[in-house]
């Protein structure tokens, strides 16, 4: 069998993909051991996944972000209700607060994840509500570097993929 490219040539092997029988200049081309057309349809093929994997990536950066806004409105929504219901029902008075519940939800997590390591006396009983109120005051301004922290990811996130 000769060359599909070199009818004058010798085969010495063949695409892996489509089978052609390739001289032994064709055959040392590419590795794994492909003719032109096969290997040029495989780059396409991974430029395109390529391009997705980005577009994906975009995508679930956004997601990410717009999932944090939901979990600080969620805050900010919900601590409102709570606190106007608590207060006498009177919401619209509380309403400003919202605004500091909004970075409520990042601060507790990260407060939330330091537990672990703070007395065990703090999470009984009395002692145990108390901390809850500090911690909600503690969460709202720490929230502000935590909401902080996920803007700047998120931007940096962007700028890495837009120049990937
Ligand atoms: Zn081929
Ligand atoms: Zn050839």
């Amino acid at each position: 069998m000769n060359c599909y490219h070199h009818e004058d040539r010798v085969a010495v092997g063949t695409c892996q993909v489509c089978g052609k029988a390739l001289c032994k200049e064709c055959a040392g081309k590419h590795t794994p051991c492909l003719c032109d057309e096969c290997f040029d349809a495989c780059q396409t093929t991974l430029a395109a996944a390529k391009a997705q994997a980005k577009k994906d990536a975009i995508i679930d950066t956004h997601a990410e972000f717009v999932g944090a806004l939901l979990k600080g409105l969620l805050g900010a929504v919900g601590l409102t209700a709570l606190f106007g219901l608590l207060g006498g029902g009177n919401i619209m008075r509380i309403a400003p607060m919202g605004i500091g519940f909004f970075f409520v939800p990042f601060g507790w997590a990260v407060l939330t994840y330091i537990e672990q390591w703070l007395p065990a006396f703090l999470m009984d009983g009395i002692v145990f509500l108390f901390y809850l109120v500090v911690k909600l005051m503690l969460s709202m301004f720490l929230g502000i570097p935590c909401f902080l922290y996920q803007i700047i990811k998120y931007i940096y996130k962007l700028v890495k993929r837009a120049k990937d």
